[in-house]
């Protein structure tokens, strides 16, 4: 019998980052963090032209240290909250350690100012004996062309206190407290944003329709005054980013934090946005499945009946391993770690957080995985998910804590790959075509939600920018939000007209701007890898194996580019779309 037979739903430990969460033993940590910085402190003064290369490791070691020794506490915190949200000292803990961690921010924050401020001469020097730091010292060098003087610096950060950040709040303000009425079974409630976006997953087609109406009826309302808020944000960002930091234009400020060349972002964009018709197939099946001859928008996350299909859990971890050590026996390993060291959170308890995750509170100790497992398909990819992160966190293990964690656009590579792999494996295997169908239209779905309704946020947000600094209304505004949505589904969805107002809901909008694209950027490049992997099998492995271990040691073009893979060009971002397409064949067969 294989041993992974004898895996059971476990609740996780946490001992491996504190015995436990005794008074004395946070006090200690506590403590020791508030020495660590306060040491820390006094280096101020060495901090000249002239530190020596040895100093200035020594520094960065003592930064490092602070910053492992917080994200133990943090990790800690958040980690024994998330397996009981109703746990009141957990709450307590929590919250203290945020509020230390901003305090810690803002003391240890001299030295990056510094670093940024330093000339290119000696800061040269000091990184070519950085070794792994290297590249997070470039990075924060990257934004030297864009600051400005300090008395500059600090009369910005003192405006946007009471400028675009209060702006924001006052968005959240607003927008927090609306509350929305929906009819259910005869009785009216009340309702949260949250709890009302339950009902357009629901069975009932009437109550999907009508969540979405309350929604932006409640939007809407305010639509005027959300839309003003946004022309302000926006004109902000501008007369910022372009006017005084003399970026190119509004979004290239946004690339060069995720260290990713305009171009790139373009092409991609403009990939999405060719590729449009993939979806729309998509939505023409739904439709046929749900029975309506042309899916409406408040369809789209419409349920289909699930295959009732069961997995136990130790089949599901016996499928995962597997379809792992199909790819790379040493994944599995990793894997298979992560349960062995009892890292793993699989039980359904109430209370405990939502969903499914991976932490790594420690880049070079075994991740901490959280998942709700029920049996059903979707649970069984999502494991494979999850333990994909703990995976790519294992890979990278050996590089320094600020150059372990892997930048936004490469944080689902190993999770969503595995995840590929693994429904692969299945759809080879399984003959019951209701767990097909549940696999793909999952897969799918993902898809959606997060490549083209996101690049679709940031063509939108990319236009409205345009169209703010020539003057636009918000009901220009309005419409060309609707174009762009009647744009993206073409004739596979009817659209409300009430879905004007959906811009005005998305916070990420009004407080990241261009944040979005990023979720698009990373799913359609693992896709792209996927695809890669099914032309070239073998030979693609070590050097993908490369990218998850290289972790965020560098810049996601010079990393990719060294696995040969360019994302400058097109063709490299339609492979993802080829993938997409080639799930909905799948269903469109069965
Ligand atoms: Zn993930």
């Amino acid at each position: 019998m294989n041993a992974i037979n004898t895996y059971q739903q476990t609740r996780w430990s946490l001992a491996d980052l504190f015995p436990s969460a005794e008074a004395s033993a946070m006090q200690q940590a506590f403590s020791n963090l508030e020495q660590l910085v306060a040491q820390f402190e006094t280096i101020r003064p060495a901090l000249t032209e002239t530190l020596s290369p040895a100093d200035f490791l020594l520094f960065v070691r003592q930064l490092e240290e602070i910053n492992i020794e917080g994200g133990r506490l943090y990790g800690y915190a958040n980690l024994l909250f998330s397996e009981d949200t109703q746990n009141q000292p957990a709450l307590s803990l929590l919250t203290r350690v945020q509020q230390l961690f901003a305090e810690l921010t803002n003391r240890t924050l001299f030295f990056s100012l510094w670093w940024k401020d330093l000339a290119d001469a000696p800061a040269e020097k000091l990184m070519a004996v950085s070794g792994d730091y290297r590249y997070w010292l470039e990075e924060m060098r990257h934004f030297k062309p864009h600051t400005l003087s300090e008395a500059e610096e600090k009369i910005i950060n003192i405006k946007d206190v009471t400028g675009a950040s209060a702006l924001s709040l006052l968005y959240d303000s607003i927008t927090n407290r609306y509350t929305f009425k929906l009819k259910v079974d005869g009785e009216t409630k009340d309702l949260t944003r949250g709890e009302l976006m339950i009902y357009p997953r629901d069975v009932n087609p009437d109550l999907r329709a009508a969540a979405y109406q309350e929604l932006y009826r409640v939007y809407g309302n305010d639509g005027p005054i959300l839309g003003q808020i946004y022309q302000t944000l926006v004109r902000d960002w501008r007369n910022e980013q372009v006017g005084l930091r003399k970026f190119t234009s509004p979004l290239s400020a946004r690339n060069l934090a995720n260290d990713i060349p305009d171009e790139v972002v373009n092409i991609l964009l403009e990939v999405c946005q060719k590729n449009r018709g993939v979806f729309e197939r998509f939505f023409k099946l739904k439709a046929h499945w749900l029975n309506i001859p042309r899916l409406r928008r408040y369809d789209i996350y419409a349920p289909l009946a699930a295959a009732d299909k069961q997995y136990t859990f130790a089949q599901s971890a016996e499928m995962v391993f597997d379809s792992f050590t199909q790819f790379d026996p040493h994944f599995a390993e990793l894997a298979e770690r992560v349960l062995k060291s009892n890292h793993l959170d699989s039980e359904v308890r109430k209370g405990k957080h939502g969903g499914a995750f991976c932490s790594t509170p420690l880049h070079d100790q075994t991740p901490w995985v959280l998942l709700n497992y029920q049996g059903k398909p979707s649970d069984v990819a999502t494991m494979a998910h999850e333990l994909g992160h703990a995976i790519h966190s294992q890979l990278a293990a050996k590089h320094t804590a600020f150059t372990a964690h892997a930048s936004l656009p490469l944080a689902e590579t190993a999770s969503t790959f595995a995840e590929m792999m693994l429904v692969d494996r299945l759809l080879a295997e399984e003959m019951d075509e209701g767990v097909r169908r549940d696999l793909l239209f999952r897969q799918v779905d993902d898809a959606y939600a997060t490549i083209q309704r996101q690049a679709y946020f940031a063509l939108f947000e990319r236009q409205a920018h345009e169209m703010i600094t020539n003057g636009a209304s918000v009901d220009e505004l309005s419409e060309t939000y609707l174009q762009t949505l009647k744009e993206q589904f073409g004739d596979a969805v009817e659209v409300g007209d009430e879905f004007r107002w959906e811009w005005v809901s998305i916070p990420h909008i009004y407080e990241v701007p261009f944040y979005v694209y990023a979720y698009a950027f990373g799913q359609l490049l693992v896709l792209s890898l996927y695809r890669q992997y099914k032309l070239e099998g073998e030979a693609f492995k070590p050097r993908y194996i490369k990218i998850l271990s290289t972790g965020g040691s560098q810049a996601p073009v010079k990393l990719l580019a060294e696995a040969g893979i360019d994302i400058t060009r097109a063709e490299f971002w339609q492979g993802g779309f080829a993938v997409i397409s080639g799930l909905v064949d799948k269903l469109e067969q069965i």
